[in-house]
This record gives C-alpha cells, structure tokens and sequence, in this order.
C-alpha cells in the first residue's frame, strides 16, 4: 500500500519533497499554515547557482540541483527557469581570481571576462570593471510562480494540498512521529516531513529535537517593470540586480539582502537610485515596492536534510539557498523516506551534526 506522507510548509522545498514523493507513488498531504508558495520563497532573490557558497561538498550539491532544474523543467510544463547566466565582480579582483580558479579546478565553467565582454553581455551597464567572471550554466526563476507550478504537478499526481492549516505541533506515539495536531485534531501519516522553514526548529521542539538555525532578515528593492534592460544576473560590489519575467529590477545589497534595521523604504529608495544609477535606460523609473524575508539557515550555514535523531515517521528539509537546492532536495527526500537510500551528495548535511545540536 502507498506510503501515506504529510509534508508541512508548500514553499519551494516542501513544494518539491511533495512533487517527488507524488512522483514516487506516495499518499501526500501538503499541509501549510497560510496561503500556499512558501514564506522565504515570495521573498527570494532567486538566483540558482553553483558559484556561492564553499566547501566544495556544497558546490556539488548544487551543481547537482542545477541539472535536476533542467530535468524538472522537461516533467513540469510551465515551470519557467530562465537560463540567463550571471557576472559576478562583487569581491576584490585577487580574491576574485582565487574563487573562479577553484571552482574552474572542480569543472564549473566560470569564464574570465574583459571590459569590453562584460559590456556586450550588458550593454546597459554604466559603470564595469576592467574583468569579471561570468558563470553561464547559472540562472533565475520566478519563486512564487516556481512553488506553484510544483504544487500543481504535485496535485495532478494526487497530491492534496491544505492551506490555512496550521500544525500545531507534531504527534507522537511511543517515541514516533505519527502525524500532525491541526484545529481539526490530529493528521496521522506514515511519515511527517518538516519544511517549514525559518519555523522548522520550533516544531522540532514540540518532540523535544533541537535544530539550532537563524532566519536574517533580507530586503529586496522591485522598481517598476521596464523594458528589458538586462539579460543576465548582475552581482557588483553592493549591489546584486536582476530582472524578472515581468520586467521589474530587483535588487539588493546583495543576493539575500540586507538587513533593513528600522529603515525598510529608506533602503529600498536607496537600492532603487543605485539600480536607477547602474543601468542606462532605469532611470526614473521608481520603486514599485519591497520585500523583507527571513532566510531559513542552520547555524552553520548548510542545508540540514534528513531523519532528525532517527526519530521513527519524521523527516526535515531546511536550508538557505533553498531556491538552488529544491530539486536536488526534493529527489533526495523522497527517495529516503520511500526507500531508505540515502544520497551520498546530503551525507554532509544531516540535522544531528554538531554543529546545529
Ligand atoms: C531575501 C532573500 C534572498 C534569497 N536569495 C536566494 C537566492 O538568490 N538563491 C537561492 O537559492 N536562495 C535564496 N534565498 C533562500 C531561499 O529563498 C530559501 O532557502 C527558500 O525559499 C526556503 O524555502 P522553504 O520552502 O524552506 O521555506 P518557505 O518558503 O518559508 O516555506 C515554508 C512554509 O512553511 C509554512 N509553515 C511554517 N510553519 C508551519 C506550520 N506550523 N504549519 C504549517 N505550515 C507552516 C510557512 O507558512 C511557509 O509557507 C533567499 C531568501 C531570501 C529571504
């Protein structure tokens, strides 16, 4: 008999672990406290990609997520992943080279790019350095649209899907996890997956687990949309920019964005005079609006994947760079929940290491 599985939380990593699991055969139930697609997701920058983010455990996982994008746009009809590739100058030119250098060495085909490439990449560039690098294997989607178009595939495999469910905590049963307390009373399952995430430790707590994790706060400026005025993703020196389907630029100190410390429009006026400032064509072009998410991160900054102290019926997802990893993150769960394998590309990653008890 199918496997019966609840996954909680329907942002990008729940989306996914449900897709696959359906995928696989199981009885799922997505079940998420508010409305579907996820928290952190709506929030994201994101950016898929293999160039952030050491050690090089981490770079495969990745590496490997980008390829399994690439399948999971082929399963999933309008699951829009825009291969648009990325230049990166945002640190010091040595350090730079040093970067590019170990990641040419462990087979990613970053390239070392002049003024003049930079400037043919992104013609409306006003201000470029004399070289940066571009990674052109690397690429951005639309996050919420992305959550949602899983939860469909999901759906259309039987998956069910409960929003505005709240889990209260996990039920357990003689030391096993055996479903969900909602406002309707307990959800059993064979298997309960966390991906909550940035509340994924406080349900953990409810069985006495710990998960130590952060969740910083990241603002992202959205002008207005424009005409297309980039084609790729641009991370300089303080300022990560890209430009979504619609046509909006969206920007931020950086790719996860900064912590906007009380001033919320003040630093998103000031992302969108940069963003104005940098791209020929944006200017006056004005802020539609800003987001501030919390990145849901284990302490140590890895992802955390897997059965959490081998407690029986429970499964947890939770990571920063959510958007990169999802595939990846989803195949690998639902292949251990389903069949026990375990992955040795998340055999770095599991939720008892040290580090996060
Ligand atoms: C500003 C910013 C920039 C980022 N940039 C990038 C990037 O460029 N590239 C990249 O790869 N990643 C990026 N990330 C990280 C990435 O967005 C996250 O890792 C990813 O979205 C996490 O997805 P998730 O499904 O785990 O969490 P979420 O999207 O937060 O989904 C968790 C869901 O669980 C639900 N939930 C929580 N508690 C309960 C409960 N008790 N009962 C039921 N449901 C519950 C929530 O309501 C939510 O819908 C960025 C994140 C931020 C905030």
């Amino acid at each position: 008999m199918a496997k019966r599985v609840i996954v909680v939380g329907s942002g990008v990593i729940g989306a996914s672990i449900a897709f696959h699991l359906a995928k696989a055969g199981a009885h799922v139930s997505v079940i998420e406290a508010g409305e579907t697609g996820g928290i952190a997701t709506r929030a994201s920058w994101a950016w898929i990609n293999a160039s952030w983010g050491n050690p090089e455990p981490y770079f495969r996982l990745r590496v490997r997520s980008i390829a399994e994008w690439h399948r999971l746009q082929k399963e999933i009809p309008g699951l829009a992943v825009n291969w648009c590739g990325g230049l990166i100058w945002d640190v010091p030119p040595a350090e730079l080279d040093a970067y590019a250098k170990e990641r040419q060495n462990w087979g990613q085909p970053i390239r070392k790019v002049s003024r003049d490439e930079i400037l043919a990449i992104e013609p409306n560039l006003t201000s470029v350095p004399d070289f940066a690098y571009h990674a052109a294997t690397e690429g951005m989607l639309e996050p919420l649209a992305t959550s949602l178009a899983l939860l469909d595939a999901a759906r259309a495999l039987g998956a069910e899907v409960l929003a505005e469910t709240p889990v209260k905590w996990l039920a357990e049963e003689h030391g096993r996890v055996v479903g969900v307390m909602t406002d309707v009373g307990v959800i059993h399952a064979d298997e309960t997956v966390v991906a909550a995430g940035a509340a994924t430790a406080q349900l953990l707590d409810s069985v006495g687990l710990t998960l130590k994790m952060d969740a910083p706060a990241g603002l992202l400026s959205h002008s207005k949309p424009a005409p297309k005025l980039l084609n790729g993703l641009v991370m300089s020196p303080g300022l990560h920019l890209r430009q979504t389907a619609e046509g909006r630029i969206v920007a931020g100190t950086d790719f996860a964005g900064a912590d906007p410390e009380g001033d919320a429009e003040g630093l998103a006026l000031d992302l969108q005079a940069k963003v104005e400032a940098m791209v020929k064509g944006a200017e006056g072009l004005g802020l539609d609006f800003f987001t501030v998410g919390n990145r849901p991160t284990p302490a140590d900054g890895f992802s955390a994947i897997g059965r959490p102290h081998r407690r029986n019926g429970l499964y947890l997802a939770v990571t920063h760079s959510g958007i990169t990893l999802a595939p990846a993150l989803g195949l690998f769960a639902a292949t251990e929940i389903l069949t026990g394998a375990r992955d040795p590309l998340i055999s770095s990653f599991s939720p008892d290491r040290p580090s996060l008890s």
